[in-house]
């Protein structure tokens, strides 16, 4: 069976009322053939935009994601967002274990693997990124990283939820930073990551992830990145600030799915 694509935008801290509605409104007028070919657009604004870039989306085809979501439904969490509340304000997608999070801000497997749980229970659809750092992969770490990432990160979830998680391999050497890791050194983490994924937690034979690469994805490497075997899309940073950037790498996606 073809897996789908997608092609999700992490806008990160950036934009504001005004800037987060007309970039939403353009990716969704300029994409309007992403979902007949099987790419699903995603867009991940900051936390106070998400009722307005809701209102934008309404009978879009781009779907809406949060940029982070706190493991428990409700109580005295001052300052955090549960699954729920972003379930109710229209997300079908939530950024889990994303490496600025991991490393700016010290969040731990355990704590990705709570809010895995959580989100997954409240019907969200988690992009559970991954990826070691650039001293993890020059000690040929790289393989050993990502696989104690992915058991620990996705301990306990059944075959069957695994429809509702969407991987995304992120070297940390690659995000914001221009460097992009190459198309072999993509496809190769990917495979790996299917692998284990299937071995460790699918007991079914068609337990296929959608996984995406993330690391300064632009419109001039997207294609590359996007036609290996085991790319089934991407989460873009800051070419997904500007419709001019991130149109031309959802064309990429559609591109490759054809
Ligand atoms: C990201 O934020 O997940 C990311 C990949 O950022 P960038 O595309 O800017 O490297």
């Amino acid at each position: 069976m073809t897996r789908k694509r997608i092609v999700a935008g992490n806008w990160k801290m950036f934009t504001n009322h005004k800037t987060a509605r007309e970039l939403a409104s353009a990716i969704s007028e300029g994409s309007r053939d992403a979902a007949a070919a099987g790419v699903e657009v995603v867009i991940c604004p900051p936390f106070p935009w998400l009722g307005l870039v809701a209102e934008c989306l309404y009978q879009s085809h781009v779907k809406l994601g949060a940029q982070n979501v706190y493991p428990a439904d409700e109580g005295a969490f001052t300052g955090e967002v549960s699954p729920t509340m972003l379930r109710d304000i229209g997300c079908r997608y939530v950024i889990i274990g994303h490496s600025e999070r991991r490393h700016g801000l010290d969040e731990r497997d355990d704590f990705i693997n709570r809010k895995v749980h959580a989100s997954l229970n409240a019907g969200l659809t988690v992009i559970f990124c991954v990826g070691e750092t650039l001293e993890e992969r020059e000690l040929d770490l790289t393989e050993s990283i990502l696989n104690q990432q992915i058991l620990r990160g996705l301990r306990g979830v059944q075959p069957h939820q695994l429809k509702d998680v969407v991987v995304a391999y992120e070297p940390v050497w690659a995000i914001g930073t221009g460097q992009t890791a190459s198309p072999e050194q993509a496809q190769s983490a990917h495979a790996f990551i299917r692998q284990r994924i299937r071995r460790h937690l699918g007991s079914e034979a068609d337990v296929d992830p959608l996984i995406l690469y993330g690391g300064s994805v632009k419109p001039d490497n997207a294609s590359a990145l996007m036609s290996q075997p085991d790319v089934d899309g991407a989460l873009v940073g800051g070419a997904s600030l500007k419709a001019e950037t991130f149109l031309p790498i959802i064309h990429a996606a559609i591109t490759a799915a054809r």
